[in-house]
């Protein structure tokens, strides 16, 4: 396993060995190339041989450059080995002794390549016998072995130095506390395992793991107690690793009291199951551990944001114990699916109000999912699921039924007519029945088209495809009107707003925050206000919160607004009340006449 004592150094990733032997094999073949060009003119004689050599040498470092990356590690023994081999009968076949040093030189590649590659043994041992073989063909050749010394000596002391260079750089991987891998050494291992499961379509599973109470550790022991436990822990870990954990496991310190576990071939069981085994280990240490397995397709970045959501689950439930995460993104995508089926999908009701007077004159609907186990959902985090699944048709079309039904219980229990505004996704709207599906909900309902505004937002209306603008106007031809919702947020030239297919503006929320601390940002709103006038647009400033805000878009003119300040999206029923009691039934025909004139 590679937490313990010498293994392989940390520099060695398989795409390092392939560039490093692949470039070496290119650049001694090459060189030996060069060597021989005297015997060119001689194909057949020992030179061909040679050259023959160099050629298989360039192909095979050609290949490693850009296959390297499949090789297992134990594969590395035997290109180096083979290396070593074919620069002996390269010194043996050279025709005349200048091109035989001239090969001979090229072993250093070699021995870089040895220390590298392999734990420090294996590299003394591959070097050791590339010494002998290159040594031994040299003296059979007959040079002079005080030339034969002088050049193993110089290859030795080459290959002391990058050794020692080796072992810095591997340092750079390494914690210096607990020995164990650092968290540049952790993200190098991780990542080479994320892409051999990957390729190889196997498991992979990552653990991170948080001391309980450090910091009281820390703080009533002082630093050393803080560091003597994270020493204890980390032997203890890897121990515990080699006993129940998976070939090729990897343990590192990931931070400060967090550890981390890379677990090959792990499926989220096995993986819960070794980290279980650590953590019973670790008592009366208590430590939490987040665990996840990785889904096909996934990278390194969004397994470890996994394994650490988990991990926050695990201290949220009280920590010392294991924790996987709550089922995914793909579960919920199910259950929204059922609950579209199930009718468990609800709406909220967001008063739009006349600011200086608060006077509703309508309302917003949105949509509301509370999961059976999860609790609500936001729609920031449903609606684009939604859409990435091919269910925001059916979303859309939920929510308006609804909105129609409390907009008509509204009507009545009011006394007086509102406008409904409801949301629909821009994929909505190049659906070729929406219109008609539309029509049907206005029927069973007895909502009136007159009374409905269809919200798209600014950037669906900027990317309107032919469909999408045919599907507005269609829309308007019924009666039904629409409004640009976020508007603020995307590059609409004010220049185009008597193109837009449009009779509301929804001033985005981050626009409206800006009014009060921007100057420019009022003295472009108020222009805009002027332009809307003209064109008959209404503005609807959103979001709303502060009386500060109301008092700024009222003397620019803004006729509509929407916000906390004045209410919060609610049921239907709770709204009910909260106008029934505060607001005494106005009839709102003078705000409403000109807004329904339009
Ligand atoms: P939106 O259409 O811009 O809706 C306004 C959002 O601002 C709502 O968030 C509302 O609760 C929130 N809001 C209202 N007043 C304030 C305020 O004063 N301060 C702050 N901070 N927020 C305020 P919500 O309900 O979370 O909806 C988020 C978005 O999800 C909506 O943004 C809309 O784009 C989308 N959405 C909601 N329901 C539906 C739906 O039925 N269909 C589609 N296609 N999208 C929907
Ligand atoms: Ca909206
Ligand atoms: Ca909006």
């Amino acid at each position: 396993m590679s937490t313990s004592s010498g293994t392989v150094p940390e520099v060695a990733t398989p795409r390092l060995m392939a560039f490093t032997t692949g470039a070496f094999y290119v650049a001694g073949g090459s060189a030996v190339v060069l060597t021989t060009t005297s015997t060119w003119p001689h194909p057949g004689t020992r030179g061909g041989a040679i050259l023959g050599l160099a050629t298989i040498a360039v192909v095979v470092g050609t290949m490693l450059l850009t296959r390297g990356l499949r090789l297992p590690r134990w594969a590395f023994h035997v290109v180096v080995g083979q290396a070593a081999l074919m620069l002996a009968s390269g010194v043996v076949l050279s025709s005349d002794d200048t091109t035989a040093l001239g090969v001979a030189g090229v072993f250093v590649f070699c021995a870089i390549d040895n220390l590298y590659f392999f734990s420090r043994n294996h590299a003394v041992a591959h070097t050791a016998l590339l010494l002998v073989a290159v040594a031994g063909s040299l003296l059979w050749r007959g040079i002079d072995p005080g030339v034969v010394a002088a050049m193993v000596l110089v290859q030795v002391a080459v290959v002391t130095v990058i050794g020692r260079l080796v072992q810095r750089a591997s340092h750079g991987t390494r914690d210096s506390l607990t020995e164990l891998l650092n968290r540049r050494g952790l993200d190098e291992r991780f990542e080479e395992a994320v892409a051999k499961a990957h390729r190889n379509g196997t498991s992979l599973a990552l653990a991170v793991v948080d001391v309980d109470h450090f910091k009281e550790v820390n703080d009533s022991g002082g630093h050393a107690a803080g560091d003597a436990l994270l020493v204890s822990l980390a032997e203890v870990l890897t121990q515990s690793l080699a006993d129940h954990g998976p070939p090729g496991a990897v343990l590192a310190r990931h931070g400060g009291d967090e550890f981390a576990l890379v677990l090959p071939g792990c499926d989220q069981e096995a993986a819960a199951a070794v980290a279980e085994s650590l953590r019973r280990a670790a008592l009366p240490a208590g430590l939490s551990v987040g665990v996840a397995q990785r889904r096909a397709h996934e990278d390194a970045g969004s397994l470890m944001r996994r394994a650490d959501a988990a991990l926050y689950d695990a201290k949220a439930a009280g920590r010392g114990r294991v924790a996987v995460p709550a089922s995914g993104d793909d579960g919920l995508v199910e259950d929204l699916r059922a609950a579209l089926l199930s009718g468990g999908l609800s709406v909220a009701l967001q008063p739009v109000v006349v600011p200086g007077t608060g006077e509703v004159v309508g309302v917003e609907a949105l949509a509301r999912w509370n999961h059976p186990t999860r609790g609500p959902v936001p729609p920031t985090q449903f609606i684009p699921l939604a859409e990435a699944n091919g269910l925001v048709k059916e979303l859309d079309l939920a929510v308006t039924a609804l909105a129609c039904a409390d907009a008509v219980r509204m009507r009545e229990a009011l006394g007086r007519d509102l406008l409904l505004t409801v949301n629909a996704s821009g994929q909505h709207l190049v659906d070729p029945d929406f219109v008609a599906e539309l029509l049907r909900i206005l029927a069973e309902t007895g909502w009136s088209a007159h009374d409905l505004v269809v919200e798209v937002t600014e950037s669906t209306v900027e990317a309107a495809s032919v469909a999408t603008r045919e599907t507005l106007e269609e829309l308007r031809a019924i009666g039904v009107r629409t409004a640009i919702d976020d508007f603020g947020t995307g590059y609409s030239a004010f220049s185009q707003l008597d193109a837009l297919p449009a009779d509301f503006l929804k001033l985005d929320r981050d626009f409206t925050s800006q009014i009060t601390v921007s100057p420019r940002r009022r003295a472009v709103l108020g222009g805009l206000m002027r332009m809307s006038h003209e064109l008959g647009l209404l503005v609807i400033a959103e979001g709303v919160e502060t009386a500060e805000q109301e008092a700024e878009i009222v003397a620019l003119g803004c006729p509509l607004a929407q916000g906390y300040l004045f209410h919060r999206p609610l049921p239907v029923g709770e709204l009910l009340q909260i106008l029934l009691r505060d607001a005494p039934p106005v009839p709102a025909h003078h705000v409403l006449t000109p807004i329904r004139d339009i």
